[in-house]
């Protein structure tokens, strides 16, 4: 009997993940793999990108988890720069278009949709102009390098022309663009941020937010809220020489956008395919697209069930990507797996400075129809007599009556961030404030206070709904 095909559009961590994983569980006689990919790299990790472009990270190739190479030695068919540009979803099959401009059909029966997301690019005057970046894709970011290197005099600190630090401007205040805020400050660029919202990373409530600008601006970080961007202005060449917003111009020798994503769906839309509110592609627990049997979607082309709001969402993040291509290639492999959904978590950092999140902000939280209860405490990440230790903010909110735990954020220094992890499981475990009061967390004097503040936190809230 000849191989089933299972066909994956987008070789990154969805596509890639399901394609090994329907392999360690299916021979090449049982289940052909193709996947089609259109750029130049698979299996890499854009959430590396910032701290490459900063230095941290000194090689390329080290974001590169499994080359193309690597991916057809095990017998996976995988086709760089090959893009699929139709689905014939009743005949099973897909157009591609290979680099050379040929395009031939393709038929499946199963198919794999990891097609990632679309960064927000606004139309605005300038905005395709040399020296605009995005950093959504390896190649974003080798291009990024490829052009600040190639400004920077050999061994010193980039300089524009009367010694001043280059300039860099930040365009969107989310967790891309304060970890490239970060990368420019470590490669000693004079950095702007300008964000069109009251607050950066509006991931968190607006008191977190505050922290965290109050912080950007200590770190030296020039962080500019309420600041729509109108134009990129360029020179006589077309460069890029200043954002301008509607009350000022920034100089800029270098602009990144961080402007968010949408899900990219474009071939789902035109095919049929059921999409959400929220853009992404609409699938069952299984990560099978709704109503199709043979069709499958994952990461950030789709929409995931909050599992606090009980609201569908579109979460672009490469810790449910992964999870994701893994539960599709088992369930192709003929085993059995499903997602149930996030609680919405979030962690990242801006030089020293740890941002992170779960659960439900305060406004998502009263959209839904919940009434709660918000704690904030301030308390250390170590024993406060222990050298080394840091402030760390606490924000907690819960249910009212219930006292279910409905969401926290945490801004802090030093391993503040990854405390988010506790309230995570707390709320995967549906756990109330009370409960957590009592949970047995590790305590010596360098990792923690003997209270450590997820639980005074805990205990704080627990008395404002009892
Ligand atoms: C700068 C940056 C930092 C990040 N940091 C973090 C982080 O710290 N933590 C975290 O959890 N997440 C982070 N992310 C998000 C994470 O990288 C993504 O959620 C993850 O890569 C999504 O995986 P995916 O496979 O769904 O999509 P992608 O990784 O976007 O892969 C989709 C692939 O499909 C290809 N493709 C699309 N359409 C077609 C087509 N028609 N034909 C052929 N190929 C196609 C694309 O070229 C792409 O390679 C970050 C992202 C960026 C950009």
């Amino acid at each position: 009997m000849a191989a089933r095909r299972m066909v994956v559009i987008g070789g990154d961590a969805t596509g890639m993940s399901a394609a090994s994983q329907a392999r360690r569980l299916k021979k090449p006689d049982e289940l052909e793999i193709v996947a089609f990919e259109r750029g130049r790299f698979s299996s890499y990790s854009a959430c590396g990108i910032p701290y490459w472009v900063g230095g941290d990270v000194t090689e390329r190739d080290a974001l590169i988890a499994r080359s193309p190479e690597e991916h057809r030695s095990r017998d996976i068919d995988l086709r760089m720069r090959t893009e699929a540009v139709e689905l014939d979803v009743p005949g099973q099959r897909v157009r591609v278009r290979e680099e050379t401009g040929g395009e031939h059909w393709v038929g499946y029966d199963e198919l794999v949709l990891a097609t990632g997301a679309v960064p927000v690019r606004p139309p605005l005057p300038g905005i395709d102009a040399e020296g605009v970046h995005g950093v959504q894709t390896l190649e974003d970011g080798q291009r990024l390098i490829d052009a600040l290197e190639q400004r920077v005099e050999s061994g010193g600190a980039p300089r524009a022309e009367g010694g001043e630090a280059r300039r860099a401007v930040v365009v969107g205040a989310g967790y891309i663009g304060v970890e490239m805020a970060e990368a420019f400050v470590k490669r000693g660029y004079s950095v702007t941020v300008l964000e069109k919202g009251e607050q950066p990373m509006s991931t968190l409530d607006p008191d977190m937010g505050a922290l965290v600008h109050e912080a950007m601006c200590g770190l030296g970080i020039e962080t500019v809220l309420g600041a729509a961007v109108t134009e990129i202005r360029t020179d006589a060449q077309g460069r890029a020489r200043a954002v301008v917003t509607e009350d000022a111009e920034y100089p800029a020798d270098v602009v990144v956008l961080g402007l968010g994503v949408r899900p990219a769906t474009e071939l789902a839309r035109e095919a049929g395919l059921p999409l959400g509110e929220s853009g992404g592609l609409r699938t069952d627990l299984a990560m099978r697209v709704r109503g199709h049997e043979n069709i499958w979607a994952g990461g950030d082309c789709v929409e995931v069930l909050n599992l606090v709001s009980g609201r569908p969402q579109h979460v672009a993040l490469g810790t449910h990507a992964n999870k994701h291509g893994q539960i599709i290639g088992a369930n192709i492999g003929g085993g059995y797996a499903t997602f149930p959904g996030v609680v919405g978590t979030a962690v990242s950092k801006v030089c020293d400075l740890e941002i992170a999140r779960t659960g439900l902000l305060e406004a998502q939280a009263a959209a839904v129809g919940l009434r709660f209860e918000s704690v904030l405490i301030k308390s250390t990440t170590r024993a406060g007599y222990y050298p080394g230790t840091a402030p760390i903010h606490v924000k907690m909110i819960a249910e009212l009556r219930s006292g279910r735990l409905l969401g926290v954020q945490i801004v802090g220094r030093e391993h503040a961030g990854k405390r988010v992890d506790i309230a995570a499981v707390a709320l995967h475990a549906g756990m109330t404030v009370e409960q957590m009061t009592c949970l047995d967390l590790g305590y010596a004097p360098p990792f923690s206070p003997v209270w450590d503040p997820v639980l005074v936190a805990a205990r704080k809230a627990a008395a404002a709904v009892r």
